[in-house]
């Protein structure tokens, strides 16, 4: 079964065959070489309530939405 993985930048997909949160590669839509978010905390994110949100939250880009989310222990990162 393979995973989604969505760019952090563009929001672009890879599937990959192995289940991790996030992976670090380089994107082939937008050339950026960082994160992509496994699709499962995507929504995690996206499910997050506006009152745990920063003010600044809309204007984030979704990697600093996804490290501010860990860093304030709202989703977990666990390896493999
Ligand atoms: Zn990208």
């Amino acid at each position: 079964m393979s995973e989604t993985y969505v760019c952090a930048r563009c929001e672009a997909t890879v599937e990959r065959e192995f289940a991790v949160k996030s992976l670090i590669r380089t994107c082939a839509e937008c050339g950026e070489h960082g994160r992509f978010v496994h699709k499962s905390l995507l929504e995690s994110l996206t499910a997050i309530p506006d009152e745990e949100r920063p003010e600044e939250w809309d204007g984030m880009s979704l990697d600093d939405q996804f490290m501010d989310a860990v860093k304030r222990g709202l989703i977990e990162i666990t390896r493999g």
